[in-house]
């Protein structure tokens, strides 16, 4: 791919955006909740695991306790219990408890909304803040998980895209730039839903890819398919010669 202007970069990643609207008309956050609370325990819990494990336990988890003050005194092996099949659950339920019981110490039980408030708080990094803030407070937020980060590398949309470990603050920061305040929360849900059904950690459907055109990652996946798919020939036909003898 040539060398891009800043401008032609921004304008690749608008007309790309509004690929992932049309594939995504409806962008919103996959974790049940009802209020912003709701939303934060869920996001701790969500670490390591699927959001659709995080919704099996949840309906049980806020019957019993709903809300900080009631899980601020919960029993650890009960709330262990409940959250089991979300895995890692001794460490969650734990973190929960401490989340819930900081809450009700500094913050009166009540959430706060600002970055700043929200990451003081025990188990909360700057991806669940920007969660809790884009999709409970519908502030701008725009939450860096392991998809948004693949996604945006393979299309560079920062400046990060060769680094083994891009740096997500800094992904934030290049990004966010690129689109209103207001849009945030959307275009990390939508880089979500694309990085969980097309753009795969591993093998990517670059084929069926609708941004493939403009992806600047494409070529040297479709070389390395072809490749593979060459390879695979080339052992069948080795295989039913030598059967033939
Ligand atoms: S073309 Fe391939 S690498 Fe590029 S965004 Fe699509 S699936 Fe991902």
């Amino acid at each position: 791919m040539a060398r891009e202007t800043k401008a032609q970069r921004h304008e690749r990643m608008r007309e790309q955006y509004i690929r992932l609207i049309e594939l995504y008309p409806l962008a919103q956050c996959s974790l049940n909740h009802r209020n912003e609370w709701e939303l934060l325990v869920a996001t701790v819990m969500s670490a390591q695991t699927t959001d659709e494990r995080v919704n099996s336990v949840t309906p049980e988890l806020f019957d019993r306790y709903p809300d900080a003050q009631a899980l601020s005194q919960a029993q650890l092996w009960d709330v262990e219990e409940i959250i089991r099949p979300v895995g890692f659950y001794h460490m969650k339920a734990l973190h929960i408890i401490e989340l819930s019981e900081a809450l009700v110490e500094r913050f009166n039980g009540v959430v706060p909304h600002t970055m700043e408030e929200l990451t003081t708080l025990p188990g909360v990094g700057r991806k669940t803040a920007n969660v809790v803030l884009g999709d409970a407070f519908h502030l701008p937020g725009f939450p860096v998980d392991t998809h948004v980060k693949r996604v945006t590398s393979r299309l560079r949309w920062h400046t990060q895209w060769r680094k083994t470990n891009p740096d997500p603050v800094e992904i934030e920061k290049q990004v966010t730039a690129e689109f209103p305040p207001e849009w945030w929360a959307d275009v990390s849900h939508r880089l979500i839903y694309f990085g969980r059904q097309i753009c795969h950690a591993r093998n990517p459907e670059c084929e069926i890819c609708p941004l493939r055109e403009s992806c600047p990652a494409a070529p040297q996946f479709l070389a390395q398919k072809a490749e593979k798919e060459a390879r695979k020939k080339y052992a069948e036909q080795r295989k039913a010669l030598k059967g033939q003898h």
